[in-house]
């Protein structure tokens, strides 16, 4: 096991667009990207335009080891797209990093993808065959080649439009055919646009900048990050262009429902971004205060996994009347690294992350509350590490259902073996990890909390909990070795 390595589910990736006259917005896009460090860990890269050039770096690793001075001052202009990747589909290495960067008969194109299509292979499979070569594993380079080279059959392009209506015309009839999760910035010679999909799996939302110009970034934490003022989110199906006219917004692809992806409520969005109307910090008290009237247990203390359990702690403190306390200590600056730990560290495990505050656990009976529990290989060395603080009782609560289905919408949990609740029933895994009781949120009670906490039922995805998948899924994508049917023969990796 990679110690470095949590128990949580990953979202693809984090994206950013900026259109900025007179403003250095690769720069802009760099901490646009470095506040959305925690949704893709393993790749980034921007792209930029002054309309006339294009000029992209990317690299593996952390937003802060893939750039430096000497990097970014080459990408000039004022368009810029930039993207993290944790990778889902395709393998991790250099050649499927985004964005991706092309030269089309209408100058640039860049694209910077978040999620996952379901349809891939069958597109991926039209392409080749009409002899578009195909460089990485990546379905982003699928997007990125659908609109360079649409073929007649998924367009309606307009004769005699503007470069622009025809962009817009091109990923109208990306739209058509693309099933699946994908929120995109785009980059070409005079604006940049964002897409959602019609069910808005993932987020994308719009600032704009106090100098003028506008942003779109995955999350709102990212626009506040450099300053710029929180518009609104882009809405399901739709396409928004952002250039030198200001902000137009067109309807992609209209859909009856909606299915924002429940697990960004969960754990994957910063506390301080909003979704719907409300911060996800309060959203996640909300599921902790239904998780504390639905699985209460006699206890002296409450206890949050730091740093991202913290919230559903304080709910299930506030509701259920206990202390909320500190168990836990979280090493802040841990993240991704490449260096391994020798086998003398690797017994240390957990320890290198958390130790215990025995002060606040000695003779304690402690309710541990996590926000999910995916493949089951942290919680047990938790258990531990707190009964080594000294508590009396440990009894394990989880702030969402048992994860029982795969996700094939841009996370990184997508074969039913992966994951423990379809291999186990609540009992056997509070056996695995040696808990004194084990229980989850209910799926009701997960929807109750968020649709309370928003103030409607705006529609969710949640079939990772429930199996209920928002979308038709291809029998194939449920086969553990779908990569390798996906991608048979190419570079062996
Ligand atoms: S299956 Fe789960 S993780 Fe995937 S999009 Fe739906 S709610 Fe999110």
């Amino acid at each position: 096991m990679d110690i470095f390595s949590d128990d949580k589910a990953h979202d693809e990736c984090g994206v950013v667009g900026v259109y900025g006259p007179g403003r250095d917005v690769a720069r802009l896009a760099f901490f646009g990207l470095y506040a959305l460090q925690h949704r893709g860990q393993e790749s980034a890269g921007i792209a930029s335009s002054d309309g006339r050039t294009a000029h992209i770096h990317k690299g593996m690793g952390l937003v802060s080891q893939v750039f430096n001075e000497e990097n970014l001052r080459p990408l000039k202009g004022h368009l810029a797209i930039g993207q993290n990747r944790y990778s889902t589909t395709g393998s991790s290495n250099l050649r499927n990093a985004q964005p991706y960067l092309i030269e089309t008969m209408y100058g640039p194109l860049g694209v910077a993808h978040n999620g996952n299509l379901t349809n891939a292979l069958i597109l991926r499979k039209k392409l080749l065959e009409r002899g578009v070569g195909l460089s990485s594993t990546s379905d982003s380079e699928v997007i990125t080649q659908m609109l360079a080279a649409p073929a007649d059959a998924w367009s309606d392009l307009p004769e005699n439009g503007t470069e622009s209506d025809r962009w817009v015309a091109r990923i109208r009839s990306l739209m058509q055919v693309a099933d699946g999760a994908y929120s995109l910035t785009i980059l070409t010679r005079h604006a940049i646009y964002g897409v959602r999909d019609p069910l808005g799996l993932r987020p994308l939302c719009l600032g704009q900048l106090d100098t003028g110009g506008h942003i779109l970034a995955s999350e709102s934490s990212a626009l506040h990050t450099i300053g710029a003022k929180y518009l609104r989110e882009v809405e399901p199906g739709e396409i928004v262009r952002m250039d030198g006219s200001g902000l137009t917004s067109f309807v992609g692809k209209p859909s009856p429902k909606k299915a924002l992806c429940i697990f960004e409520y969960v754990y994957f969005a910063r506390p301080d971004s909003h979704f719907e109307g409300q911060v996800v910090h309060n959203v996640r008290q909300q599921m902790g205060r239904q998780l504390a009237k639905e699985t209460g247990v006699e206890a002296d203390v409450v206890v949050g996994v730091p740093d991202s359990a913290t919230p559903h702690a304080i709910g299930y403190s506030q509701e259920s009347g206990l202390p909320f306390t500190e168990g836990l200590t979280k090493n802040r600056y841990i993240g991704r690294t490449f260096i391994q730990p020798d086998n003398q560290l690797r017994k240390v495990g957990i320890s290198l992350k958390y130790n215990p505050l025995t002060t606040n656990l000695q003779g304690k009976r402690v309710i541990l509350i996590d926000d999910s529990i995916v493949r089951g290989n942290t919680a047990g060395p938790l258990v531990q590490l707190i009964r080594d603080g000294g508590a009396t009782e440990v009894h394990v609560r989880v702030a969402s259902p048992p994860v029982r289905h795969p996700c094939f919408m841009g996370v990184d949990m997508a074969t039913y073996k992966q994951l423990i609740a379809h291999k186990l029933d609540i009992e056997g895994i509070r056996q695995r990890i040696g808990a004194d009781s084990l229980d989850y949120l209910s799926l009701a009670g997960l929807e109750t909390a968020v649709h309370e906490a928003i103030g409607r039922n705006t529609g969710h995805c949640a079939a990772c909990f429930s199996g209920n998948y928002p979308i038709n899924i291809p029998d194939w994508l449920f086969e553990e070795d779908r990569d390798k049917v996906m991608f048979e023969g190419m570079w062996g990796d």
